[in-house]
C-alpha cells in the first residue's frame, strides 16, 4: 500500500488546505484552556511547535504530543458539523476513496483483528463500532466473525444511512450522547478517532462503559513514538488542528487505558506508510533531512526502505498505532 492510494495528492492538498482555512476561521475567537497530559495528566511538559495557530506540547513524563492550550468543545461540535474541510471529506474526499480503503485499510485490518482475538481465545458476537463512518469496518469484521451482529455509533446522519442499510443497529450520535449501550459490545472497537477526541480519557472511558466485562476494547490511532510523526515534527500532514488533537505515546496509550479501568494492554504499531509518507515530504521539502544524512540514505534505496519499514512495525515504531485492552471480568 501506497500513501497516495488511499490520499490522492490532489485530495489530500484541497482537504489540507481546507482544513487551515478552518483553523483560522471557526477557531479564531473564543477561550483556549491550558489542558495536562492527555494521557497521563502530568502538568510536566514542554512546548513542542506550533501549527495553524495551534500549539502543541509534549509530555515530559510519558512523552505524549497533544494539543494545549486547547479550544473548548462547544467550538470543535460545531467545527465537525459544519465545516468546509468536514463538508470536503464527507462528500468528496472519502467518496473517491472508500473502495481503495475497503480493499487496503478496512478488509486487512478487520482480517488482522478476528485473527488477533482468535488467538486469545475470544469469539465476540456484539461488535459496537464507535465512529462507524459508512459501516465498511464494521461489515468486514462481523462478516469475519461466527454468529455476530453490530452496533454503530456514528454522529453524521449521511453515514449512519449507510450502516442502517448494512443491517447494523444504530445510534446516531457521540458517544458521549449515548446512554443505552452500557455493556452492550463484548469487542468495542473504534478506528482513527482517537486523535480527534477533545478529552481523551472521557473517550476511552465511553468505550470502556459499552463493553461487557470480560470483553474488549480495540482502537487505532496515531502514535507519537511513529517515525513520520518524530520525523517530520509540525511538518508531518497527520499534525493536522483542528482535525489531530493527539498523539500518545506507546507508554501514554498504557496510562490511559488503566486510567479508565482496562487491563491486559497491548500496544502495536503495525503501520505501513511512514518511510512512503517522510519520502513524499522530502520531495516537497528536499532541504529537510540535510542534517541526517543517515537516515537520507536509508531512504533513498527501495530495498532498504522497505526492510526498515518493517523494523519500524515490528518496533512500535510506526506511528500508525492499534491498542488492544480488556475490561476486567
Ligand atoms: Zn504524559
Amino acid at each position: 500500500m501506497r500513501e497516495k492510494d488511499i490520499r490522492p495528492r490532489e485530495l489530500l492538498n484541497e482537504y489540507l488546505r481546507l482544513s487551515e482555512q478552518d483553523a483560522t476561521t471557526l477557531f479564531a475567537d473564543g477561550a483556549r484552556d491550558v489542558v495536562p497530559c492527555v494521557a497521563c495528566d502530568s502538568g510536566n511538559v514542554l512546548p513542542a511547535f506550533e501549527k495553524n495557530g495551534f500549539g502543541y506540547s509534549r509530555c515530559s513524563d510519558c512523552g505524549t504530543l497533544f494539543q494545549t492550550p486547547r479550544p473548548q468543545l462547544a467550538v470543535f461540535e460545531q467545527f465537525y458539523v459544519n465545516s468546509e474541510s468536514s463538508d470536503f471529506w464527507a462528500k468528496t474526499f472519502f467518496p473517491q476513496v472508500a473502495e481503495a480503503r475497503r480493499t487496503a485499510v478496512f478488509a486487512p485490518r478487520a482480517a488482522e483483528l478476528a485473527k488477533m482475538l482468535k488467538d486469545r481465545g475470544f469469539e465476540p458476537r456484539t461488535v459496537v463500532d464507535v465512529g462507524a463512518g459508512h459501516g465498511m469496518f464494521l461489515s468486514e469484521l462481523v462478516g469475519r466473525l461466527e454468529g455476530a451482529s453490530g452496533i454503530a455509533v456514528e454522529p453524521s446522519s449521511e453515514m449512519i444511512e449507510s450502516c442502517r442499510k448494512l443491517g447494523f443497529e444504530v445510534r446516531e450520535a457521540l458517544a458521549e450522547d449515548v446512554k443505552d449501550l452500557d455493556g452492550r459490545g463484548d469487542l468495542v472497537c473504534s478506528l482513527e478517532v482517537m486523535e480527534h477526541v477533545h478529552n481523551p480519557l472521557r473517550f476511552i472511558s465511553n468505550l470502556a462503559a459499552f463493553t461487557a466485562p470480560g470483553g474488549w476494547v480495540f482502537f487505532t490511532t496515531l502514535g507519537a513514538d511513529g517515525f513520520d510523526i518524530t520525523v517530520l515534527g509540525e511538518h508531518a500532514n497527520a499534525v493536522f488542528p483542528p482535525h489531530h488533537l493527539n498523539f500518545m505515546s506507546v507508554e501514554g496509550f498504557d496510562i490511559l487505558c488503566r486510567r479508565a479501568g482496562l487491563t491486559d494492554v497491548e500496544v502495536l504499531t503495525p503501520g505501513k506508510l511512514d518511510v512512503d509518507i517522510v519520502r513524499n515530504k522530502l520531495s516537497e521539502l528536499p532541504e529537510l533531512l540535510d542534517s541526517q544524512p543517515f537516515i537520507k540514505a536509508l531512504l533513498n534505496d527501495d530495498t532498504t526502505a522497505a526492510a526498515f519499514q518493517q523494523f519500524l512495525a515490528q518496533n512500535r515504531l510506526s506511528s500508525h498505532t492499534w491498542v488492544l485492552a480488556r475490561k476486567p471480568a
